[in-house]
């Protein structure tokens, strides 16, 4: 197989999967307009569209969750009707989502064989046989933690690469991955899109869904662009670039925000941080936050910045270390105290956290609102009315791909719910704002946006905190940048001194 793919090359070989005019609407919503796909074997393939153009309806398509109203898939040249996970499967395809499907309390290996006939010696399972076939495939995807070694705790690289295992096990003929680098450092996803470089090459088909542009453009050999429910373009490697896929992305070009770095004035302190530690994430950390400024925390993953941002945030206490907020002693013993005080957190795992998902778009970006407005837990219902106009701009400002305001927001794409968690901070113009990774998983009109009310927001006062971990996303948007390494703060940056290259450098002390 690795040889025929060799001498076509990806783009002779036979098509794998076709997908075909797939339309699929949610009473009366259309999510799917019609799309169609084509992988070929062994190839990458990205597929890219806007929040809610439809990429996770059609991956729920291809693995048989969700029923299309009309349109065919075949699969090596054959119609199938995929009407459950279990069809899908049994053709090779397999999925593997960003919130990782995990047993913890399993060992790696349980989990890799989750759901697969196990072989047995003398009716009990054979678990020393399965490990010594899974072993050599474990070691081949990069697997370092034990086969017998429990999951729970284990990296966000090490489940991946679990997943990318299991897959293997099920003789995986197309591996489907969403946003997969969203929770790996630079490092973990360096090793991954390796372990893509060498499934393709050994036949293994990828569809590569991301956000990520310069990952689409590094690895894919080919995209396919979704846009409002429609396949709008398949680009082939020679044509791709940058500019080519935004443009098809948001069908037109994007502006690109370029701001003054403002020297900010210092003496209107909102927060301080004086020696906040707390073992064994946050170490001795000191900072100061002006009026008016946003400050960037670099780093990379794990480097301590989520962990100070639950510390400021009163949702976990600090072993030792002080803060003043508007001048005083601020010591939250939890979220609520903050909020009272002026304090907002967007938090890194926005689904997990704080939507009511049977609930509506309005109901969800006033949430914060209301939770101020009574004391009791009990949320007293709204007139619609009273929260339509900021809601309605804040839909409008950010993009929010929504039927209309009263649509419940379990029913968004899994974009323009994060959009919402921000959106409801932006409403509520808190005193001091943490975003902690604004822009993961939102599309890159969206991400401008966000930035762009971020700097508005700043220019009417509000102290802003943003935790990045592309060092790209810090330069375009803060006046002053600290760079956090092993729970530290190990570099500030100012000025012109503020670089991306600055903020790798640091990142790495
Ligand atoms: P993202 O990048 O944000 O994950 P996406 O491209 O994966 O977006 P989808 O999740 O496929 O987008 O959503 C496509 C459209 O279908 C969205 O407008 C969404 O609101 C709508 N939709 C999806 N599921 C439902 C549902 N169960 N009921 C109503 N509408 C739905």
């Amino acid at each position: 197989m690795f040889d025929e793919i060799q001498q076509a090359g990806v783009g002779q070989t036979p098509p794998f999967l076709t997908a075909s005019s797939i339309h699929k609407s949610y009473g009366g919503v259309h999510a799917l307009k019609g799309v169609s796909l084509t992988l070929r074997a062994g190839e990458v393939h990205g597929l890219v569209g806007a929040n809610g153009a439809g990429k996770s309806t059609l991956i729920k398509v291809l693995a048989g969750l969700v029923q299309p109203d009309s349109g065919e898939v075949r699969i090596d040249g054959k119609r199938q009707s995929l009407v459950t996970p279990h069809h899908a499967s049994a053709l090779g395809m397999n999925f593997i989502h960003q919130e990782l499907a995990f047993i913890p309390g399993m060992t790696v290996l349980e989990n890799i064989m989750l759901g697969l006939p196990k072989k047995s010696r003398f009716g009990v399972v054979d678990w020393k046989g399965i490990a010594r076939d899974v072993a050599p495939i474990a070691e081949r995807v990069g697997i370092t933690a034990p086969l017998h070694a429990n999951v729970k705790g284990l990296p966000a690289a090490e489940n991946w690469l679990i997943n990318i295992c299991r897959a293997l096990v099920r003789k995986a003929r197309l591996i489907v991955m969403d946003e997969p680098t969203a929770a790996l450092s630079a490092t973990e996803s360096e090793k991954l899109f390796t372990i893509i470089e060498d499934l393709s090459q050994s036949g293994v088909t990828v569809l590569y869904v991301s956000h990520r542009l310069d990952e689409i453009l590094r690895l894919c050999h080919g995209v396919t662009v979704f846009r409002d429910g429609s396949s709008v373009a398949t680009i082939d490697k020679a044509d791709l670039n940058r500019e080519r896929l935004i443009e098809e992305i948001v069908g037109g070009a994007v502006e690109h925000l370029v701001h003054e770095k403002r020297i900010i004035e210092r003496d209107e302190v909102a927060l301080t941080v004086s020696h906040l530690s707390r073992a064994p994430r946050v170490k001795d950390v000191s900072l100061t936050l002006h009026r008016g400024e946003v400050l960037g925390i670099g780093g990379l993953v794990g480097a301590g910045r989520s962990e100070l941002a639950h510390l400021i945030y009163g949702a976990d206490r600090p072993d030792a270390g002080t803060m003043t907020f508007d001048g005083k002693v601020f010591s939250p013993r939890s979220p609520v105290q903050a909020v009272k005080a002026g304090l907002g957190l967007v938090p890194e795992e926005r689904r997990a956290d704080g939507l009511v998902l049977h609930k509506s778009v309005g109901f969800n970006l006033q949430l914060a609102n209301f939770r101020e407005l009574v004391a009791s837990p009990i949320i007293p219902f709204v007139k619609s009315r009273k929260r339509q106009p900021t809601a309605q701009q804040i839909i409008q400002d950010l993009a929010i791909k929504s039927h209309s305001i009263e649509m419940p927001v379990g029913r968004l794409s899994g974009g323009n719910q994060q959009k919402v968690v921000i959106g409801r901070w932006l409403l509520r113009m808190p005193k001091v704002l943490i975003l902690d990774e604004p822009t993961r998983g939102v599309d890159i009109g969206a991400r401008g946006e966000i930035h762009r009310l971020i700097r508005a927001l700043a220019e009417k006062g509000m102290a802003v905190i943003v935790i990045s971990s592309e060092p790209d996303e810090l330069p375009d948007l803060c006046d002053r940048i600290v760079v956090m390494c092993e729970g530290r703060i190990v570099r500030e940056l100012v000025g012109a001194e503020i670089t991306r290259n600055a903020i790798v450098e640091a990142s790495y002390a």
